[in-house]
């Protein structure tokens, strides 16, 4: 990268940081030339679709609030920080390539209840018996009953 102050184009990374969000890196540079340093920040350049609630209206994409949404439903589930971190990032992925521009908070919660069925059944029923809500009770009960299955390991 070009130096700001001298226009050299040697210049070296001194140091790197990722966020604490893990989303921007920092790096300090320094100019070979005139051995000044100057900072730059690295992002992914990516457009999540905007979510169209039930009601109509639009909001942006909030990975906090879908990371709340998954941690209240495993709430005292044995199941590791890293396991929801992988269905995070897969859930962002899904909405990533399907290349929309907005997507349906409903189908949101679908890629959520997918994740939620594989990593702890009691989370997923406790998801799903809010977002789905339920057309009628034998719906419910056929829901109760797939989970009844053992999971598949
Ligand atoms: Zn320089």
């Amino acid at each position: 990268m070009k130096c700001p102050f001298c226009s050299s184009f040697d210049t070296q990374v001194i140091d790197s940081r990722v966020s604490e969000e893990g989303d921007t890196i920092r790096r300090r540079r320094r100019c070979t030339g005139c051995d000044r340093r100057f900072t730059t920040y690295e992002r992914i350049d990516l457009l999540m679709p905007a979510v169209v609630k039930r009601n109509g209206s639009r909001i942006e994409y909030d990975p906090a609030k879908l990371r709340a949404s998954l941690d209240l439903a495993l709430r005292k589930r044995p199941v590791n920080t890293t396991d929801v971190d992988a269905a995070v990032v897969r859930i962002q992925e899904s909405l990533l390539v399907s290349g929309l521009r907005e997507v349906e908070s409903s189908y949101l919660g679908e890629l959520v209840m997918n994740e939620l069925k594989k990593l702890d059944h009691v989370a997923y029923v406790r998801f799903a018996s809010v977002y789905k809500s339920f057309q009628n009770i034998n719906e419910f009960v056929k829901e109760i009953d797939e989970i009844q299955v053992p999971p598949k390991s």
